[in-house]
């Protein structure tokens, strides 16, 4: 009785930024517990890719290209979906980037940017796919947070990344209170440091940075990809069904020192 209710059988779910890092991983979960998958990105080739894959794994899954900071076209992409799939159940916001710079260092551009992509274009996703999920009266919505939407991370500078990630917190919180009438839940994950595309870089040219984050998380690792994949999984799936508002802090124990 208690394993059914990860399962995902006959649901259809929309995950963003999933051509690669996190996101693939986390599409690649739901498939397995019996998803329909739309995988969304900017970059049309990598979505195409991870979509092809779940494919070939025996999966259902489609692929969309697109630009989620403008809500123009977040907005025909959620009628596309709903129109070529069916109703989606299911929205995972995962597309984010981060721009490493302290503040005085960060121009008027790259803080919009941030914003643009971690916040307004979850904001735009939440109120297409989420507005229809409420009509109907039930959906389920996961948003990928971070520990910087809690505590200003360490030694590197990401004011932007950092504030974007808080705004990603309370914007959890307040639709999951909008929409709870409406049987629509709405939690985030927030992850530590994940080894991927997003940290690997870093991890190459600031080794210092990697030994710093390595001291601060007790469990003395950083997480892989399907550490944060199984958790979106849950509150994702009925598993979670009391859950709405929650951030889910998958970081090792790094918010816990
Ligand atoms: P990533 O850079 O590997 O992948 C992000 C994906 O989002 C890419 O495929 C990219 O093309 C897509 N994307 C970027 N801008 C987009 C846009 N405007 N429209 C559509 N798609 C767009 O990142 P990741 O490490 O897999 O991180 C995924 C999420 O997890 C992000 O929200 C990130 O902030 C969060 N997170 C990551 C870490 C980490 O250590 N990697 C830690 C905490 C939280």
């Amino acid at each position: 009785m208690f394993m059914e209710r990860f399962r995902l059988d006959g649901r259809r779910a929309v995950v963003t930024g999933a051509g690669r890092g996190i996101g693939a991983m986390i599409a690649h979960a739901l498939s397995e517990a019996g998803a329909e998958i739309v995988v969304v990105d900017v970059d049309p080739n990598s979505a195409a890719d991870t979509a092809g894959k779940l494919t070939a794994a025996g999966h259902k899954a489609h692929s969309r290209q697109a630009d989620l900071t403008r809500p123009e076209i977040v907005e025909a992409l959620c009628a596309d979906v709903e129109a070529a799939v069916g109703p989606v159940d299911i929205l995972v916001n995962n597309a984010g980037i981060v721009i490493v710079k302290s503040a005085l260092e960060t121009e008027a551009d790259e803080w919009l940017k941030t914003m643009d992509v971690n916040v307004n274009a979850m904001f735009y996703c939440s109120k297409a796919f989420g507005g229809r999920m409420v009509q109907r009266g039930g959906g389920a919505i996961v948003n990928l947070g971070s520990i910087c939407g809690f505590v200003a991370t360490v030694p590197q500078n990401t004011p932007s990344y950092i504030a974007s990630k808080g705004a990603v917190h309370l914007m959890t919180k307040s639709l999951a209170c909008a929409w709870a009438d409406s049987k629509v839940r709405v939690n985030a994950v927030a992850p530590g440091y994940v080894e991927s595309e997003m940290t690997g870089p870093f991890r190459k040219q600031f080794p210092h940075w990697y030994d710093r984050w390595i001291d601060m998380t007790p469990m003395g690792r950083l997480a892989k990809a399907d550490e944060i994949a199984s958790a979106v999984l849950f509150l994702a799936s009925d598993a979670a069904s009391y859950c709405t508002g929650s951030i889910l802090s998958v970081d090792g124990g790094y918010t816990s020192l």
